[in-house]
C-alpha cells in the first residue's frame, strides 16, 4: 500500500520535473529568438549605415588632374575628394609622400599612378604596392604612345620616338613624363581609371559608364577648342622654364623652346641661347609655372623686355586649365 502511495507521489514528481525541464527550455528558445533578432536588426542597421557611409571607394592618385578623372568617372561611389599625393604647389619630381599619406594609402583600394616615369613614382611605388597588397594599381598611361625628348638648353626639343617594347617601369627614365597635358592623353588615362573603377566594382558598370562618356566628350570638345584658339597662328613657339608641354605641343603644332629642364637652376650658356631665340623668333613673353622657381624666366623676360606668365600643368581642374593654358600660349603668339 504504502509502496503503491509512494510510486503515484514519485510518478507526480516526475511529471512536475519534467514539465519544468520543457519550460526552462521554452524560456531558453524564446530568449534565444529574441537575442537573435535583435542582433539581426542590429546588424541590420549596421549595414545601412556602411552602405550610406563607409563604403565608397578609396581612391589615391600621384598628381591633382588625376583627382578630377577619378571624381568625374567615380561620381558619388568614390571617396571624395580624392587623396592626391603631390600637394598643390609641389613637384612630383621631387616630391616624397609624409607617414601620414603612407598610412591614408594603406587603406585604399585603388591607387591610380600616372605610369610615365615621374620620379615620385619611380621611387616610390614598389614600397607602395608592399605596404598594401590587396590594393588594385592602375596604370594610367597603358595605352599612351610616350615621346622621348632630347633637350638642349634654350633651343627647341628634339622629340624621338620611344621604343614601345622597353616600356618597363625601369626603362621610362629617357621618356617625359607629363603625359596628362595633352587631352588626348587625358582621354586614355580616363579610360584605365573606369577600367579600375569597374573591376573593384563591377555592379556600378553602368553608372560609371554614363560618367565617363559625358568627360570624354568634354575633353572632346576643349580639345576642338584648344585647335580653334590655335588656328591662324603662325608663330606657333612657345618659351617655358620647365619642358611640361611636350605631349600638348606635339598634339597642336607648337614648338616648345625650355629654358630648363629637370628642375636643374639653367646654366648661364642656357640663359644666353634662351634669350636669343627669345629675340630671333620675336618671343615676348616666358612660361613658367607656380611649382618652380621664376627668377631665371624674369631674368631672360627683362633681357627680352618682355614678361613672364605663370601656367600650372598640375591644377586640379584640369579641363578648365587647359582651356586657359591654351589662351595663354595663343595669347604670346602671332
Ligand atoms: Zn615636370
Amino acid at each position: 500500500m504504502n509502496l503503491g502511495k509512494n510510486s503515484i507521489k514519485n510518478k507526480k514528481e516526475m511529471k512536475r520535473k519534467e514539465m519544468k525541464r520543457i519550460l526552462t527550455v521554452i524560456v531558453y528558445i524564446m530568449i534565444s529568438v529574441f537575442l537573435i533578432g535583435t542582433f539581426i536588426s542590429i546588424s541590420c542597421v549596421g549595414k545601412v549605415d556602411k552602405d550610406v557611409n563607409e563604403e565608397k571607394i578609396r581612391v589615391v592618385v600621384s598628381i591633382l588632374p588625376q583627382a578630377e578623372f577619378v571624381e568625374r568617372v567615380g561620381g558619388d561611389k568614390v571617396e571624395v575628394p580624392v587623396m592626391v599625393i603631390v600637394p598643390p604647389g609641389a613637384s612630383p619630381h621631387t616630391y616624397e609622400p609624409t607617414p601620414g599619406q603612407l598610412e591614408e594609402i594603406s587603406k585604399a583600394e585603388i591607387y591610380a599612378k600616372v605610369g610615365s616615369g615621374i620620379e615620385f613614382e619611380l621611387a616610390w611605388m614598389d614600397k607602395i604596392i608592399k605596404m598594401n597588397e590587396e590594393m588594385l594599381v592602375v596604370d594610367c598611361a597603358r595605352g599612351v604612345k610616350f615621346i622621348a625628348a632630347r633637350y638642349k638648353y634654350g633651343e627647341a626639343v628634339v622629340y624621338y620616338e620611344y621604343n614601345e617594347s622597353d616600356k618597363a617601369q625601369s626603362d621610362l627614365k629617357g621618356i617625359d613624363p607629363h603625359i596628362w597635358l595633352s587631352p588626348a592623353n587625358a582621354k586614355v588615362m580616363v579610360e584605365n581609371i573606369y577600367e579600375g573603377l569597374i573591376e573593384i566594382d563591377p555592379q556600378s558598370k553602368e553608372y560609371y559608364k554614363k560618367n565617363l562618356e559625358s568627360y570624354l566628350s568634354e575633353l572632346d570638345k576643349v580639345d576642338d577648342e584648344i585647335i580653334q584658339t590655335f588656328s591662324g597662328k603662325k608663330n606657333k613657339k612657345i618659351i617655358v622654364f620647365h619642358p611640361t608641354w611636350a605631349y600638348f605641343a606635339k598634339d597642336y603644332g607648337i614648338e616648345q623652346i625650355p629654358i630648363e629642364e629637370g628642375g636643374k637652376e639653367p646654366t648661364a650658356e642656357g640663359i644666353r641661347n634662351s634669350i636669343n631665340q627669345a629675340k630671333e623668333y620675336n618671343l615676348k613673353v616666358i612660361f613658367a609655372s607656380p611649382e618652380f622657381s621664376t627668377q631665371s624666366a624674369k631674368a631672360i623676360a627683362n633681357e627680352i623686355d618682355g614678361e613672364v606668365v605663370l601656367v600650372s600643368p598640375l591644377e586640379k581642374n584640369y579641363v578648365e586649365n587647359i582651356r586657359k593654358v591654351a589662351r595663354a600660349f595663343a595669347g604670346a603668339m602671332e
